[in-house]
């Protein structure tokens, strides 16, 4: 299997061969500026010292500060990082918001931590990379397994080293310490602008029934937006089960039961099936939210949906694409689908460096007028390119970025 960053370059291939970009350009955007690896020291709980390699990659910054999530996970390492931080300078673009692309990780299993070694981790994270940081050089947010609380926790570590209390170093933080109304719900909410912008002509019907892989930030408030808009939500999947209710679930409950229990599996009202079934039940939206290469070219001939909507980054792999485009199934690609998340982000920098503090109702109208600009755009794009959303997507990008770069 290609790794994150080989999937994202052959991505690039794809789309440059159909846009007359400058070799130097295409040279120069496939690299990143920095990459940078740390050693993050935590005293554990029992006494012993344990070191965490930590990481950041920036990307591109040719449109403004480099912009991204910070990912704790046992399997991220700096090429996974070097990916998402590469995709992150396209979505800014994509979006048109003034940000670049970075990433940063960590990799542990922060399950296994108790809460003051994950406070610990996550002040040692920013100590280690405050001065790469901050608020016109590069604005960190949170991604899978990170939190609010524990942005709050580095935007004031990074306060202590330097003296800058504005919080614009980092967004994703919970509202009490600067954060945004709306960024908890953003990625899925901007989601849902695409989809309904895009619904008719991806030739879906109003009453959509969908399929969600992976339950936590985006997954859980795609259900949860996606069903309160009146579409049946069959079925959705976290790490250790999928539930299934062709009737629909109910939401609200599951997420009751996912609280109570720590996954949906067993959830009364639903048939319990192993995780990776979600992406095989007959659908008509099927929205990956969790981790890369979910749908690849050995199971691709089973996915029944008649289309993808990529909250999660990197879901699809260039031969599962191919496959897809073939089937005629439309795939609403990451860079365009999950970017609410990164407008909002960029809502809330935009806010603490101001002093000021918009209402939820504000941050919805501007975050949806940018979403349906930008998904028509890239309609009509892969129509006159009579390509794929993807290729449109990253060609729109890559001549937002090389228009910056030159
Ligand atoms: P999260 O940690 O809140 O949730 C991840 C979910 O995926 C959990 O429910 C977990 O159980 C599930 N999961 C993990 N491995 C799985 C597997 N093998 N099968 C099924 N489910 C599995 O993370 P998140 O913030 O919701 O991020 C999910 C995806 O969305 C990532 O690709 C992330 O980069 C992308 N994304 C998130 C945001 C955001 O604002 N949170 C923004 C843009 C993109």
């Amino acid at each position: 299997m290609p790794t994150p960053f080989e999937h994202a370059m052959h991505q690039l291939a794809r789309a440059a061969s159909l846009a007359s970009f400058s070799q130097d350009f295409l040279e120069r955007v496939a690299h990143p500026n920095r990459q940078i690896r740390v050693s993050i020291p935590v005293k554990m709980d029992d006494g012993s010292l344990k070191v965490y390699e930590g990481y950041r990659v920036q990307f591109n910054n040719a449109r403004g500060p480099y912009k991204g999530g910070i990912r704790y996970h046992q399997e991220t390492d700096i090429e996974e990082v070097k990916a998402l931080a590469f995709w992150m300078a396209l979505k800014c673009a994509v979006v048109n918001i003034p940000m670049g692309g970075g990433k940063g990780g960590v990799n542990v299993d922060p399950k296994g931590l108790s809460k003051r070694e994950l406070e610990a981790l996550s002040r040692g994270w920013m100590r280690a990379l405050v001065d790469v940081v901050g608020p016109q050089k590069d604005v960190p947010a949170p991604d899978v397994n990170t939190t609010p609380e524990i942005m709050a926790w580095m935007a004031d570590e990074f306060g202590k080293a330097t003296g800058d209390t504005s919080g614009a170093v980092i967004t994703g933080k919970p509202l009490e310490a600067g954060g945004s109304e709306g960024r908890g719900t953003a990625t899925a909410q901007g989601g849902f602008y695409v989809f309904e912008a895009l619904r008719e002509r991806l030739g879906l019907p109003a009453s959509c029934r969908v399929a969600i892989h992976g339950f936590g930030n985006a997954g859980e408030h795609a259900a949860d937006i996606w069903s309160k808009a009146g579409r049946k939500v069959v079925a959705v999947s976290d790490s250790k089960a999928c539930v299934r209710n062709d009737d629909g679930l109910d939401v609200v409950a599951l997420a009751r039961h996912k609280k109570a229990t720590g996954s949906v599996g067993g959830f009364v009202g639903a048939t319990t099936l192993a995780p990776e079934e979600v992406l095989y039940v007959p659908c008509d939206l099927l929205i990956p939210a969790a981790l890369e290469n979910q749908i690849r070219a050995d199971n691709v001939a089973r996915i029944q949906a008649k289309a993808i909507l990529e909250l999660a980054n990197g879901p699809t792999t260039p031969e599962a694409d191919d496959a897809l485009f073939a089937r005629g199934v439309p795939v609403v690609p990451d860079i365009l689908a999950n970017s609410g998340g990164v407008t909002v982000s960029t809502f809330e920098w935009e806010q603490n460096l101001k002093g000021e503090h918009w209402s939820e109702a504000d941050v919805f109208e501007k975050l949806k007028a940018i979403m349906v600009r930008e998904a028509d755009g890239i309609f009509v794009r892969a129509q006159s390119l009579q390509s794929d959303l993807r290729r449109a997507a990253f060609v729109v990008a890559l001549e937002r970025i090389e228009s910056a770069m030159v």
